[in-house]
C-alpha cells in the first residue's frame, strides 16, 4: 500500500504490512473473480460466496472477529479493518463489501457477548464457512431507524417475527440476520431490540433487489417465522443501541473503502493521461490534466487522514468517536465520488465504456454516500456533536 498520509502518522508496522499482503491477495486472488463475474460467466451469489471463500481461506476474515471465537485481534483493530477495506476495494468493492458484511452482520454476537451463538457462529464467519448480514433498514424506516415496524412477538419460549426489511445487503446468500425489531410496545426506540435469526428459518423469505453494483442485496419478508427467545441480543429495548454502537465501528471504515476505490481512479487516471496523446502531446503534459490530478491526489489524502484519525481513536480506546467517524465517512465518500467522476472525465468516452475499471468504479463509488447513514444524516450527527 502507497503510505501516502499514513506514513509516520497512524499506522503501526503490522498495518503496513497487512495492507501490503492484502493487497497481493485482492489482486491474486479477488480480482480473476471480480472479472468473471463482469464478463457475464458467474452470478453475483456464485461470485459472492467465491469472494468469501477465497477471504476465509486467506486468512482476512479473522480481521472481522474477536481473537476468542477465531478472530486475528484480541478485539476489533479499526485501522486493520480500514486497510483491509482500501486494499479490497482497490480491485473490487464487491470484493470488499463481502468482506465487510462479515464483520457487520456478525459482530453484534460479539458486541452482546451471546457467548453460546459465539462460539457455534463466529469460527464459521471467520474462516468464510458462514455468511452474515445485518437487518436493520425497513421501507419506512431508512434513515429514521427508530420507527422500525418489524415485530418480534413472545409466544411462549418462541419470539414471532412479522414484516418486511428492505436492502439488506447478503439477502439470499445470508446464513443468519442479525436484525432490529419491535419486541414491546413502546414507540420509538424503545420498543426495539436486536435478534438473531438463522436464515433457513421457516417464515423467512427473500425478494432480490438490483442495485447499480454488483452484490446480493433485497428484502427479508418473515412471515410467523419462529425462532427461540434465547436469540434475543440485546437487552428488551436496547436494540437500537446496539444496532448504532455497531454502525460506530464499522462507519469510519466506509470511508476506508471509499479511499480504495479512489486510489484506484487515480492511479488509471495517471497511467491513461501517461498514454492518450491529443493536440500532439500526451494529456499528462497539459495543465489541466495536471491541475485535474493535483486535485484528485490531495482529496484522496485529506480524505485518507481522516479516516486513518477515526479508525486511530478508536483503536486508542477513545470513547467519543462519533464526530470523528461521521466526518470520515462524510468527507471521504464525498471525495471519492468527485474523484472517480474526474476520472471518467479524463478518459473521455473509454470512462464510459462497460468494462472499463473507471466505469465500474462510477457504480461502485455511488452507494457509499447512502448506506450506514447518509451525508446528510453524517452532516446532522456532526452539527449536533457541536451544540451538545
Ligand atoms: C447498496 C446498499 C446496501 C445497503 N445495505 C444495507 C444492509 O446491509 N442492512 C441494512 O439494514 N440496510 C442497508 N442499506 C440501507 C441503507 O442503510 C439506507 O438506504 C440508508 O440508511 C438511507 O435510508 P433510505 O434509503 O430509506 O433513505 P431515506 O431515509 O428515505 O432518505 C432519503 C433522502 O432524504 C435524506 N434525509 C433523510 N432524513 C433527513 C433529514 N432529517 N434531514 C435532511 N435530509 C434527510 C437522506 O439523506 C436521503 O438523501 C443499504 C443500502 C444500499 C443502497
Amino acid at each position: 500500500m502507497r503510505p501516502g498520509a499514513l506514513e509516520n502518522f497512524f499506522f503501526d508496522d503490522v498495518h503496513f504490512a497487512l495492507a501490503d499482503s492484502i493487497a497481493t491477495i485482492a489482486r491474486e486472488r479477488c480480482a480473476p473473480i471480480r472479472d468473471r463475474f463482469e464478463s457475464g460467466a458467474q452470478s453475483e451469489d456464485a461470485a459472492a460466496r467465491a469472494f468469501v471463500k477465497e477471504l476465509g481461506a486467506a486468512g482476512i476474515l479473522e480481521l472481522c472477529i474477536p481473537e476468542d471465537f477465531g478472530g486475528r485481534f484480541p478485539v476489533l483493530d479499526l485501522r486493520a479493518i480500514c486497510a483491509a477495506r482500501e486494499s479490497l476495494s482497490y480491485e473490487s468493492g464487491f470484493a470488499d463489501n463481502c468482506f465487510i458484511l462479515q464483520g457487520l452482520g456478525a459482530n453484534p454476537l460479539a458486541l452482546a457477548e451471546k457467548e453460546l451463538l459465539c462460539k457455534q457462529w463466529l469460527p464459521r464467519v471467520a474462516k468464510g464457512s458462514a455468511i452474515s448480514a445485518f437487518a436493520v433498514t425497513e421501507p419506512e424506516a431508512g434513515s429514521d431507524l427508530a420507527n422500525a415496524r418489524v415485530s418480534a412477538v413472545r409466544d411462549g419460549p418462541f419470539f414471532v417475527i412479522n414484516g418486511v426489511k428492505t436492502f439488506i445487503s447478503n439477502a439470499g446468500v445470508a446464513d443468519f440476520y442479525t436484525l432490529l425489531a419491535r419486541t414491546g410496545a413502546e414507540t420509538g426506540h424503545r420498543g426495539l431490540s436486536m435478534i438473531f435469526v438463522p436464515a433457513d428459518v421457516a417464515g423467512v423469505r427473500v425478494e432480490r433487489l438490483r442495485v447499480i453494483a454488483p452484490h446480493p442485496i433485497g428484502k427479508v419478508i418473515f412471515e410467523n417465522a419462529r425462532v427461540p427467545v434465547d436469540y434475543l441480543l440485546s437487552t428488551e429495548g436496547g436494540g437500537l443501541q446496539l444496532a448504532l454502537a455497531n454502525l460506530d465501528i464499522f462507519r469510519a471504515s466506509v470511508g476506508a473503502a471509499a479511499c480504495g476505490l479512489a486510489r484506484r481512479a487515480l492511479d488509471e487516471s495517471i497511467n491513461y493521461t501517461k498514454t492518450r496523446v491529443q493536440f500532439g502531446k500526451p494529456l499528462s503534459e497539459q495543465q489541466l490534466t495536471r491541475a485535474a490530478i493535483a486535485e484528485m491526489a490531495t482529496d484522496l489524502e485529506a480524505a485518507r487522514l481522516l479516516v486513518y484519525r477515526a479508525a486511530a481513536q478508536h483503536d486508542r480506546g477513545s470513547s467519543k468517536l462519533t464526530r470523528a467517524v461521521s466526518m470520515a465517512k462524510l468527507f471521504a465518500t464525498e471525495a471519492a465520488q468527485r474523484i472517480v467522476d474526474r476520472a471518467v472525465q479524463l478518459h473521455g468516452g473509454l470512462g464510459v465504456t462497460a468494462g472499463s475499471h473507471v466505469e465500474r468504479l462510477y457504480r461502485e463509488v455511488r452507494a457509499l454516500r447512502i448506506y450506514e447513514g447518509t451525508s446528510e444524516i453524517q452532516k446532522l450527527v456532526i452539527a449536533k456533536s457541536y451544540y451538545e
